[in-house]
């Protein structure tokens, strides 16, 4: 018993891996997940048809790859990145805590074990976890290539998807570059888990135009029960975030301020910016400031036509702006430019080659499903 208990604390993952008497193996077993595949075999061109395609192997693409193979589909997941190195936490992100709350179930799909309380638990043991405040970053990175690990899930990493292209009867093609070699794959349903600048890109303010590259760069390193919401607190609640913005946690803003060298001027517009003897000139409502460097943290903004790889469905996606028009104090141009599931009931037409839907488990698209319009 002390020996099981050693090798809790030493490689607690090894106990939770640990079939039937428990962890994420023994849940699988007992709920005999995952599902044998039902759906029918298709090909196109001699290949076989992928019931669902999944972009992007980060904490979104992983837990809809669970939830589809857990149900019996066929289902594949393609990222850019190399193995262990999907989303943000360990290459932009350089906060040193997650701002969520450690007790958030993430992406387990009802299985206690795959939650980051039960992985953390198992490694440190409950004084450990009780004595935590938030999620180190990197731990947090470290818990998502166990989830992955531990259900078996397979990601291609490696593989960025260029293009995607509706095909007749009901099937996606998509272009795929590996290592500078073009491949084309085919599903039946298209996942875009891309992450947040996904549709779209940095949200570069005017005055960084012009100022050469070299003197600023953009911080370019980053919602449940919405949908039965109806659309004029969907629009509410979403546009209150856009305008209020999310504060930095309280303990980010205690670390930065700490230091004699940081200061933060509150209450200060940034209006323009030039070079001048070496050094960015920032003018502000308070005056000028004089820098070496300009760092932006102005987020994201969704356009579209910055992704090549969607050219081909973005005219087809039904948006916000198709069917919600808010009141005047309302308007939101990144929200009428987001992807639309539409009302639960509704029953609009869906206009579609092949007449899928396509989902888009962006954070503009704020897990929203996207039907062609
Ligand atoms: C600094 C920072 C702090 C954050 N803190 C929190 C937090 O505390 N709590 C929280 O919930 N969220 C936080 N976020 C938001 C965080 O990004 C998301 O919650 C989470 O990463 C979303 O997961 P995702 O799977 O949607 O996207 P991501 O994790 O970004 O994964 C998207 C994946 O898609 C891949 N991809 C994109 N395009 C292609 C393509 N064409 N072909 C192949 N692969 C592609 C990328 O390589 C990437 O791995 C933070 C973000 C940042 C940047």
């Amino acid at each position: 018993m002390a020996k099981a208990a050693a090798l809790a604390v030493r490689c607690g993952v090894a106990v939770i891996d640990a079939p039937v008497t428990g962890g994420v193996a023994g849940a699988q077993i007992c709920l005999q997940l995952p599902a044998p595949r039902w759906t029918p075999v298709l090909e196109r061109d001699g290949q076989p048809v992928a019931d669902v395609a999944i972009i992007g192997g980060g904490m979104a693409g992983l837990a809809l790859a669970a939830a589809a193979t857990h149900k019996g589909l066929d289902v594949r997941v393609y990222d850019e990145s190399p193995a262990g190195w999907e989303g943000p936490w360990a290459i932009t992100a350089r906060m040193q805590t997650l701002r969520s709350p450690k007790q958030l179930a993430g992406p387990a799909p009802g299985i206690p074990s795959l939650t980051f309380h039960a992985w953390f638990e198992a490694q440190w043991g409950r004084a450990a976890w009780d004595a935590l405040d938030k999620i180190p970053r990197l731990q947090w990175m470290d818990d998502l290539r166990w989830y992955r690990r531990a259900l078996g899930l397979v990601v291609h990493n490696g593989h960025r998807v260029t293009d995607v292209r509706p095909r007749g009867g009901g099937v996606v093609a998509l272009q795929i570059d590996v290592s500078g070699r073009a491949i084309t794959a085919h599903a039946r349903h298209l996942v875009l888990a891309t992450g947040r600048a996904s549709l779209g890109g940095p949200d570069l303010p005017r005055f960084v135009r012009g100022v050469p590259a070299a003197r600023w760069a953009h911080s370019s390193d980053f919602v449940h029960g919405h949908a039965r919401l109806p659309d004029v607190w969907k629009w509410r609640i979403r546009h209150c975030i856009n305008v209020q913005q999310a504060p930095p946690p309280r303990n980010s803003t205690l670390r930065i301020s700490r230091h004699a060298n940081a200061h933060v001027h509150l209450g200060c517009a940034v209006e323009a910016v030039s070079e001048r003897d070496g050094a960015s000139r920032v003018d502000t409502s308070q005056g000028p400031i004089a820098l070496d460097f300009l760092i932006v943290a102005t987020g994201f903004v969704v356009d579209w036509t910055q992704r090549p790889m969607l050219r081909h469905i973005a005219p087809l996606v039904r948006l916000w702006q198709h069917r919600w028009q808010p009141p005047a104090d309302e308007a939101d141009a990144e929200l009428s430019a987001s992807p639309d599931l539409g009302p639960r009931s509704s029953s609009s037409r869906v206009r579609a080659p092949g007449d899928r839907d396509w989902n888009a488990y962006t954070a503009s698209a704020t897990r929203r499903r996207c039907r062609w319009a």
